[in-house]
């Protein structure tokens, strides 16, 4: 039987695939440290948890209005207009099942077959497959270290053709942790604007900033960027949310509509419970948020700091999020545990085996000099998870 051409070349998610593995370890009984999760290690806020058991026990436990309810649009408004000096109406946001979600609506009503999205390396790992799931083609702009990984208007003028539809821009980024300045992010407004490609622009990780930079919305130079940007946004990463699953876009009228109308066949609203919890994240007492990233902050320095003492790897210092970018140029060519290794994925490999450590192959993002480590994990297993690749590195080079 033919099943779905478009569905064939989907690749499984690599970060799920190395978890997977650890666990399997740690099934047997092994003490694995993991540095490839992707989500805040701190439970939801108390009072975001309250709000949900509120709503549960007042009955508001059916069906709300596909794309949202009124509240939680307000709360999102009043949010886009405080932090972002965005206006938007109620009929521009889409409350959706996660960034995720946000994204695929977003592609699924803009782009067509044939259509090109450009997505600069290294990307976050559903980036690729997703605007493939939405008929179209993945163009890709390299990211140099060097430059902190940014995409630059010259790197992303060389693969425009009349075929780009859009841009999928991440500040602060995943896996980077890169911050583009509001400078750079106008330069490629205007780009953009010139050449009338619509840019989602995932904001996920707006909250965990921890330079001296401010998050800026790309959406905020002007209307007409404004009404060409799809602002992507959630509660995961920032409330520690992550299996709320809501999510949400801000965009023009037109788009918005065609997203509602995707979400109304495809999934109906997003969770009505997590919805009322998320009014109150939005709205209500903010500092656990912030005490969340104090402590990022903390293991962010010590991971940047210590990573660079170990032999044959070194990073540069991320402005956000809650990842960083260890460069394994040094380790490629050479021998580690009897075996030469050329690939982000054997060696990544080869220190889960053999120092317990689980880090994510960076060819999972499309730069395989690297691997992904996440510090959404203690202190404490920061520093020994990094010790063990240090003993384990030092043995072997
Ligand atoms: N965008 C980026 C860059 C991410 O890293 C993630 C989660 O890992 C998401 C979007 C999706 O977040 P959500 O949990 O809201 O679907």
């Amino acid at each position: 039987m033919e099943l779905s051409k478009k569905h064939l070349n989907l690749s499984p998610s690599m970060t799920l695939s190395i978890a997977a593995k650890a666990k399997e370890l740690k099934a047997e009984g092994k003490d694995v440290i993991g540095f490839g999760v992707g989500e805040p290690d701190f439970n939801t806020p108390q009072h975001i948890i309250d709000k949900a058991v509120e709503a549960m026990n007042k009955g508001l436990t059916g069906y709300t209005a596909a794309s949202g309810i009124p509240e939680l649009k307000k709360a999102i408004c009043d949010k886009l207009q405080k932090d972002n000096g965005l206006e938007y109406s109620a009929d521009q946001i889409i409350v959706s099942n996660g960034a995720k979600h946000s994204i695929y609506n977003a592609l699924q009503a803009i782009c067509n077959p044939g259509d090109e999205v450009l997505v600069g390396i290294p990307y976050w790992v559903s980036y690729p497959e997703l605007v493939k799931m939405a008929d179209a083609e993945p163009v890709f702009i390299e990211g140099k270290e060097e430059d902190e990984f940014k995409m630059t208007p010259e790197s992303i003028k060389k693969k425009i053709t009349s075929k780009t539809k859009a841009i999928l821009l991440n500040s602060p980024g995943n896996p980077t942790g890169t911050v583009y300045t509001k400078e750079e992010l106008r330069a490629i407004a205007e780009l953009m604007a010139e050449h009338n490609i619509i840019v989602i622009s995932d904001e996920i990780y707006e909250k965990l900033i921890y330079g001296n930079e401010p998050h800026v919305s790309v959406a905020s130079f002007n209307e007409k960027i404004k009404d060409l940007t799809i602002v992507v946004n959630g509660l995961s990463k920032g409330y520690a949310m992550t299996g709320w699953r809501i999510g949400y876009t801000a965009s023009n009228k037109q788009i918005a509509k065609i997203m509602g109308n995707i979400q109304s066949h495809a999934t109906s609203n997003p969770n009505t419970m997590a919805q009322y919890a998320s009014v109150e994240a939005l709205e209500g007492d903010q500092s656990s948020l912030e005490n969340m990233k104090v402590e990022f902050n903390k293991r962010r320095k010590f991971m940047v700091k210590r990573i660079n003492e170990i032999n044959g790897v070194s990073c540069i210092e991320p402005k956000g999020a809650f990842y960083v970018m260890m460069n394994i140029k040094e380790l490629k060519g050479r021998t580690l545990a009897g075996k030469m290794v050329n690939e982000s994925i054997e060696i990544a490999e080869i220190i889960l085996e053999k120092a317990q450590v689980a880090l994510v192959p960076g060819i999972a993002f499309g730069s395989d000099d690297y691997l992904r480590v996440s510090y959404a994990n203690s202190l404490e297993n920061i520093k020994t998870g990094l010790d063990r690749v240090d003993e384990f590195l030092s043995k072997e080079l």
